[in-house]
């Protein structure tokens, strides 16, 4: 009986596993990811320092990369694992075009976690910390201060109410116990100054090697006190087994590969930074946050994530919550929108290319006063027609150059608040650009007909070429 529950616990109930997803858990997505020939295997031995992240940023979009003893740590390293749209919905089990839908869906219908009593994450226990000795912590872009813990889920919980937040935040590797953290002003400082205001640490669960469902979660823009965990669960159709942690009454996913037991450390500050941020630059040196990790659990075999700041991973994790969230919030006045993209030009952030068919004259401009009101990090918005595929670069800009007049359709705001991560802004405040890049209502309908060869895209073109084909003799003579 004592095994029965032992083999049991840590693992998903409800629907049964075989009928999860894939990105239910980092393990299921590895093995998923190798039998689509996407995981790139090192050799044993590459260096943590750069080397690593050269590698991962060269395969980045194409392949996940896995390197065993990185440096001859015991710990192997994994980067890449959710860097391309299409993996993201093959991760959540739907079609590239359900995808915001699903994350919109999980957002509404969320299901919450369920508590087990044992654990993968904590097969093996560390009260002793020694953070570069026990993980195998990278150092990705050339002015990072060291190494950094990248892809941590960082969980604390609400002081008065016990609700959990999931974000991911940068760790600085400070000392063998010591992390430098940058808290953004959202949910996990809101938590912490909780506690400082009484003068107390505020505990948090740093969890390495999460699903993917759970790292698209953790960038969900949900209101505070609403744990993004229950939206991990929506997105998997499931609910997630978390378990206590070992110093804490926080909980993390069961299935996690690492999970760091500490403390928010009232009152302290200490210098974090630079690190290489999304948009391509770094993230300046400040005195910001420290946590002291009290203790290290983790499977018996683990794994190490990490995600190469500013590369695709990186961006891609931050877009699609984004997006459902612009789609969400634009539908709401405007159900003849159809889809949103954020451009990779646009770091998966300020640009965002609108797809709808306008209802009457004029719209497309309302509709880029909703999109700039749905996000502050929205800098451009270029709105196109439905026959513009937002997922193609190259039709937004023939729509931009064919249906757009600077005169007519170019809208400027000027000193709004954008990202202070755009160094372009004058601290976080700059302009914002509006294009309406749709044809207009009353223009005579051959005016803007799109050209098409009727039939082209029912061609098989297997049936109609000969793969033994040449040039006859004749057509080569000079
Ligand atoms: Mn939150």
């Amino acid at each position: 009986m004592d095994d029965i529950n032992k083999q049991s616990s840590g693992n998903f109930d409800g629907r049964g596993s075989n009928s999860l997803p894939p990105g239910a858990s980092l393990r299921s997505w590895l093995a998923h990811l190798e039998s689509k020939k996407r995981i790139a295997f090192a050799n044993p031995g590459v260096k943590l320092k750069y080397e690593l992240a050269g590698i991962a940023n060269r395969l980045d979009g194409r392949k996940a990369s896995f390197f065993p003893a990185p440096d001859g740590h015991s710990v192997p390293v994994v980067s890449g694992i959710v860097s391309d749209r299409g993996w993201m919905a093959e991760a959540l089990g739907v079609s590239d075009d359900e995808l915001l839908k699903r994350f919109q869906t999980a957002m509404a219908e969320p299901i919450a976690p369920h508590q087990v009593s044992e654990a993968p994450c904590q097969e093996v226990v560390h009260r002793e910390v020694d953070l570069n000795a026990q993980l195998p912590v990278p150092t990705h872009n050339e002015l990072d201060s060291g190494p950094y813990i990248a892809a941590g889920l960082i969980i604390v919980r609400n002081p008065q109410t016990g609700v959990q937040n999931v974000a991911i935040v940068r760790l600085q590797v400070s000392g063998k116990d010591r992390l430098g953290a940058l808290l953004l002003p959202r949910h996990t400082l809101a938590f912490h100054e909780m506690n400082e205001r009484s003068g107390k640490d505020c505990d948090v669960a740093i969890v390495i090697g999460a699903s993917p469902a759970e790292l698209l979660a953790s960038q969900a823009i949900a209101p505070i006190n609403f744990d993004e965990m229950q939206i991990a669960g929506g997105l998997i159709g499931a609910s997630i087994p978390v378990v206590k942690c070992l110093n804490s009454d926080i909980r993390v996913p069961a299935q996690a590969e690492i999970v760091l037991e500490g403390r928010l450390l009232a009152e302290q500050r200490k210098p974090e930074g630079p690190f290489g941020e999304f948009p391509q630059y770094y993230g300046e040196r400040a005195d910001r946050h420290v946590i002291a990790v009290d203790c290290v659990t983790h499977r018996k075999d683990p794994v190490f994530h990490t995600i190469v700041g500013g590369g695709l991973e990186h961006l891609l994790l931050g877009c699609i919550p984004l997006e459902a969230t612009i789609l969400d919030s634009i539908q709401r006045n405007f159900p003849n929108v159809k889809d949103v993209a954020l451009s990779r030009g646009g770091v998966h952030r300020y640009h965002l290319y609108v797809q709808m068919t306008p209802r009457s004259a004029g719209e497309p401009m309302n509709v880029i006063m909703a999109a700039f009101a749905s996000h502050y990090d929205l800098k451009q918005v270029i709105v196109v027609d439905e026959d513009v595929d937002i997922h193609n670069p190259v039709e937004v800009e023939w729509a931009v150059s064919t249906r757009f007049q600077a005169s007519r359709d170019l809208v400027v705001i000027n000193g709004s608040q954008g990202s202070k991560l755009d160094p372009s802004t004058d601290n976080g405040v700059g302009s914002k650009m509006g294009f309406n890049a749709t044809k207009p209502l009353d223009a005579p309908e051959f005016k803007y007909k799109r050209i098409r060869v009727p039939g082209q895209e029912d061609i098989d073109l297997d049936s109609k070429l000969d793969p033994n084909g040449k040039l006859g003799e004749s057509y080569r003579a000079v």
